[in-house]
């Protein structure tokens, strides 16, 4: 029952062949019983769970139930969601539960999905390996040994080894498409504005979004139907009808431009994930696809300019935090000054006070043309790369990640060898485009993930691709034998 998709599910529970009940305490089992060793979820909410799927199989008797009534789903501990605590992985939100929820949250719970918990996360979504959360790494459930990749590890990770059937995710610079390339999910971060950001507590404002992470394409199509929509507490979220994202998964290929960008298989690229990618080509082909080889000029800077841009975003952002309003403060404040220093100094982690120190640095006074205003000039640039790759074509097809899942600890002292696993995923963020991560095979028995770069609002093209390679594929099938045990 675990390893059933999404839309499996719902089958089953429009055929009356399980309850919602029956298959949250499925999932609440597994987590009790495989998280120990994996840590993907910082907050359990079992008996708001077990209620909730009560209600919604009541709902369902009376023929009242929503369109995804009594899923099970997890929520990554970005989201505020009312009355259960919203950590964003740090100690400077340990203490805070949060009043109110999210959008996507709000979203989900009218859709009548059931939340198991929320999700462990690189603190305050800066990181590539989940490293950095306070509440400690994810494992990568098809070995213990690696990372889960960040900053979304914990939704990806759960999703994997099958503790929940979707988990939400936020992806500023990879977050969703790293993680889900790294444990064998298919992961979709959507055009910056389909999906609301109000609730999601704010990295970079200019590049933040939500999307779901899932088994499939379909699933993720699911899911986007419930998040996406214009939202009016959330000013940059926007006004475009929403598409029945499932209604055209089945659409062919025949025709379809793929491009090849060359400068995503340069040095750097694992030979054995290159070679993922020359196969995807070959049972993209088949399915009717046009290949063709296309340039993006500007991807070597997207790194440096990301990690501008970012940091001076998160500076501005993260400056709410100073132990007044809500989150840590400090034991016995001296005055105001030690008040603020010491929650800040002792509420943040290393990687949240280097952004921090990065960000103030590119901001102030003397640096703000050399650095800021430099980098949003690049980021134009790579904003018209693609724009001038999409005249010719329909999607971009690349790798997500230069590597497969390193070991823990392996980057933790490198933080811009960390920042390079970006490399293919950041230029999306800088330009605003929607992108989805959909497994494409192993090496060492760790997966490797395919990157579908689509145009603004092309959400359902990519899910439309990615489902029919799903169709004559199946890596997206292959779960971690380890969870496989039997629960008895
Ligand atoms: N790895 C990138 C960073 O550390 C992206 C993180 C994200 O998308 N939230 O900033």
């Amino acid at each position: 029952m675990h390893t059933k998709t999404i839309a499996q599910l719902l089958d089953l529970l429009n055929k009356r062949e399980c309850s919602s009940v029956e298959l949250t305490q499925i999932f609440l089992d597994r987590i009790k019983r495989y998280d120990k060793s994996l840590n993907c979820f910082i907050t359990l909410t079992e008996e708001m769970a077990l209620a909730a799927a009560a209600v919604e199989d009541q709902k369902r008797a009376k023929g009242q139930h929503q369109f995804l009534s009594g899923i099970p789903i997890a929520h990554k501990d970005i989201f505020c969601t009312q009355g259960v605590k919203t950590s964003c992985g740090s100690k400077m939100l340990d203490n805070f539960i949060s009043p109110y929820d999210a959008t996507v949250v709000k979203n989900f719970k009218e859709a009548g999905t059931i939340l198991l918990g929320k999700t462990n996360m690189d603190e305050f979504a800066m990181g590539s390996s989940n490293e950095t959360s306070y509440y400690g790494p994810v494992r990568n459930p098809w070995d213990l040994k690696a990372v889960a990749g960040g900053s979304s590890g914990g939704s990806a990770a759960a999703v994997a080894a099958s503790l929940s059937p979707g988990s939400t995710g936020t992806d500023t610079g990879g977050s969703i498409r790293q993680p889900a390339a790294l444990c064998n999910v298919t992961g979709l971060k959507p055009t910056y504005g389909r999906v609301s950001r109000y609730g999601m507590v704010a990295f970079a404002s200019s590049l933040d979004q939500g999307g779901p992470l899932a088994k499939t394409a379909e699933d993720c199509a699911l899911m986007l139907q419930a998040m996406a929509g214009v939202d009016l507490k959330d000013s940059t979220s926007l006004d475009k009808p929403v598409p029945n994202y499932c209604a055209t998964l089945n659409a062919s290929l025949e025709g379809v431009r793929i491009g090849i960008p060359k400068e995503f298989f340069q040095a750097g690229l694992h030979p054995e994930v290159e070679a993922s990618v020359q196969e995807a080509i070959k049972v993209l082909e088949k399915l009717g696809a046009k290949i063709k080889p296309i340039s993006l000029p500007n991807t070597g800077l997207a790194v440096p300019t990301y990690y501008v841009i970012a940091p001076a975003e998160a500076s501005s952002n993260l400056s709410r935090f100073d132990g007044v309003r809500f989150g840590y403060r400090c034991h016995e404040p001296k005055n105001l000054d030690d008040l603020y220093k010491r929650s800040r100094t002792e509420g943040f982690g290393a990687e949240v006070k280097r952004r921090i120190l990065i960000g103030t640095y590119v901001l102030s006074a003397g640096y703000f043309d050399a650095y800021y205003i430099q980098a949003q000039k690049v980021r134009k640039l790579i904003t018209n790369d693609f724009q001038e790759a999409f005249r010719e074509v329909d999607i971009i097809l690349g790798p997500t990640t230069p590597t497969p899942a390193f070991n823990l600890g392996e980057k933790s002292n490198d933080p811009v060898s960390m920042y390079l696993c970006d490399i293919y995923t950041i230029n999306v963020n800088l330009a605003g485009l929607p992108a989805l991560s959909m497994p494409g095979g192993f090496v060492n028995n760790r997966p490797t993930g395919l990157q579908l770069i689509g145009n603004y609002f092309e959400e359902a093209k990519l899910l439309n691709v990615a489902h029919q390679f799903q169709q004559i594929t199946d890596w997206h099938a292959k779960t971690p034998t380890i969870f496989e045990e039997s629960l008895s």
